[in-house]
């Protein structure tokens, strides 16, 4: 499938075709690169690179317009033909676009709704998007938002501690440089052999923006960017992270407005406000030279960098891989060096000889940490716009599927037994005796009970099912994990390493056991019902439950494929509630959402 896709910024446009496969799997290649950029009376300056031939000079286009309406004579010049769809990179999606989106005039009229959130970007983005639909009206033009990937950010991470007032308002964190992020993980999974879905990956974006991403198990847990692009990392010419105590205190000592206030720490800030120059060469350029305001800039810059990988190492309890990418961070050792020094306590520590020969030609992910490092450290280019094609062409591959009921079961707080347990809670030679069949073959619950015990108090009479399983697994919901005083992560079934601790009593003795987890919800699916719904074992999905007041759409519901299951999706007691459930309440899926990798 050929995609044109296309980045609108308020004075560039930066375009590409991509070739790829259909769906997901396959090779997207680049077929052109090309930058209309710094638009001024009638003019602007052009660069395009097609089969590794590159042309640069001036182009009579002084507008976005003139830009996009220039573009299919470009192609036909090259002789590029045959695009079958357009993708826009659009920075904002708010809480709403988890997947990409085809941008019809009900979905460009919600995006524009979000002009609040990103006023400097998202106008840019949507009239792009309609200057394309203008010059190619019968192509489906598909939107791919920067903040989707960060959607999956736990409410700890997401919330600002501030009043309801203004939380109800929209006033939460997003994150941006999704697309790149995401890439970047999957580009450095791949170059490490292993799924994403079991690394802890922290990527590092500096461009002119910049942020930091940690990725936990193939899902952005938190980036360093905010409710704006202005929170996080030090940046060219933005401030990164200000104590928003700085509003009063500007106004009242330098008789500032908000508006100028935060015009400057836009535009005049980061390197810029440090040195003068938003453009890190010249930095590096001028502390060599032995500059005092440059050399203070870059010490600044790099530990901000430093100081919130080792934050985000703390939040996921670890981390594997640190991938560097962007202008600064594809292009400067230096900056590597002095943001990963120091970092030798968490097993972090590069090689001098590769962090300094770092070659990324052919989107190349070289690794650059001392040989033995327990966290991989490597470098790669970051590729939004292939990105952007790759989940365009997925999107639109999408099979027609056919809406089939889901049954929806709630599952209570129970525990699975692993055989160790069972002898330390009931006895060397007791066996569970079952006291009723469940709808999935071969499970059962138990007539014994246990209770659970945590720092902050005890749920009794909990229930077992059977039968045994490998490791001891307990499953509570979020009000449980309260009651207990325990955090429980939200874990898929059988993913229990490095879940806290929690006692169980039997009859016989007692134990204490990791495994503690809030059941990530998800739906048991035959085989035959995945097929004709177009679904894939460990597809994510948005399920719709209920018609009535708290009628409620859950995302980010994992499918699992089996070959005897019973169709079914388990929810928490805790989301039963929310919903409002009944019996014999069905579910319908209502979206696919993005495949989290392997
Ligand atoms: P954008 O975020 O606009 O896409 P880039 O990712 O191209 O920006 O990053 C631009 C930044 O990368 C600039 O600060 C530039 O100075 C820096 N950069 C590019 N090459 C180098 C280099 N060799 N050494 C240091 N910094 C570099």
């Amino acid at each position: 499938m050929r995609i044109l896709v296309f980045n609108a910024g308020s004075s560039s446009l930066k375009f590409g075709v991509f070739e790829g496969a259909r769906g997901e799997g396959g090779e997207t290649r680049q077929l052109v690169k090309g930058a209309f950029e710094r638009f001024r009376e009638g003019a602007c300056a052009f660069a395009l690179e097609i089969d590794g031939v590159a042309e640069r000079g001036e182009a009579p286009h002084g507008d976005l317009g003139a830009a996009i309406a220039a573009v299919p004579g470009v192609l036909a010049q090259h002789g590029i033909d045959g695009i079958e769809a357009v993708g826009h990179r659009i920075v904002h999606g708010g809480a709403e676009f988890a997947t990409p989106a085809v941008l019809d005039a009900p979905t460009l009229a919600r995006i524009e709704a979000l002009t609040p959130l990103a006023p400097l970007h998202n106008p840019a983005n949507l009239h792009a998007v309609r200057l394309a639909q203008a010059v190619w009206p019968d192509l489906p033009q598909v939107g791919v938002f920067d903040t989707a990937f960060h959607l999956t950010n736990p409410p700890r991470v997401y919330s600002y501690a501030v009043p309801a007032a203004w939380r109800e308002a929209g006033l939460r964190r997003f994150g941006f440089h999704g697309t790149s992020h995401k890439y970047v993980a999957e580009r450095a999974a791949q170059a490490l052999g292993q799924p994403l879905a079991r690394l802890r990956i922290i990527s590092v974006h500096l461009g002119n923006g910049a942020s930091v991403c940690a990725i936990n198990l193939g899902k952005s847990f938190e980036s360093s960017m905010g409710l704006t692009a202005l929170e996080g990392l030090v940046m060219g010419t933005r401030s990164g992270d200000v104590d928003p105590g700085a509003f009063g205190y500007l106004q009242r000592q330098l008789g500032l407005g908000i508006e100028e206030i935060e015009q400057a720490l836009y535009s005049d800030s980061g390197l810029k406000g440090l040195t003068g120059s938003s453009d890190m060469r010249d930095v590096e350029d001028r502390a060599a030279a032995g500059d005092a305001a440059a050399q203070m800039a870059i010490n600044l810059y790099a530990h901000r960098a430093r100081k919130y990988i080792g934050a985000y190492a703390a939040g996921m309890g670890g981390v594997d891989a640190v991938v560097f990418t962007g202008g600064i961070g594809e292009n400067s050792a230096s900056m590597r060096r002095r943001i990963c020094d120091g970092l030798d306590f968490m097993g972090l520590r590069l090689d001098f000889d590769r962090n300094q020969s770092v070659d990324l030609a052919g989107r190349a992910a070289p690794q650059i940490q001392s040989y033995g490092a327990r966290v991989a450290v490597l470098v790669t280019e970051t590729a939004e716009q292939l990105q952007i094609a790759r989940e365009v062409a997925a999107h639109l591959s999408r099979p027609e599927a056919e809406v089939r009921p889901i049954p929806v079961a709630v599952s209570g707080r129970h525990v699975h037994l692993a055989e160790d347990s069972l002898k330390a809670l009931f006895g060397p030679e007791y066996a569970l005796t079952i006291a009723k069949q469940l709808r999935q073959p071969g499970n059962w619950a138990a007539n014994e009970r246990v209770t659970l015990v945590g720092p902050k108090g005890r749920l009794e009479n909990v229930a077992i099912l059977g039968p045994l399983r490998r490791r001891t697994q307990i499953e509570v919901s979020r009000t449980d994990s309260f009651a207990l005083g325990i955090d429980a992560p939200v874990r898929d079934s059988g993913d229990l390493d490095g879940t806290p601790t929690v006692r169980l009593i039997g009859p016989h003795g007692q134990l204490d056991t990791d495994g503690l987890i809030v059941a990530a919800r998800h739906v048991h699916m035959h085989p035959d019902d995945a097929q004709a719904m177009g679904l894939e074992d460990g597809q994510m999905v948005s399920v719709r439950i209920g018609q009535g007041e708290r009628a409620l759409t859950f995302g980010h519901t994992k499918i699992r494929i089996q070959p005897n299951a019973f169709t079914e999706m388990h929810i928490d007691t805790d989301e039963a509630n929310a919903s409002g459930i009944g019996p014999n309440w069905v579910g319908e899926v209502i979206e696919m959402e993005a495949h989290l990798g392997a």
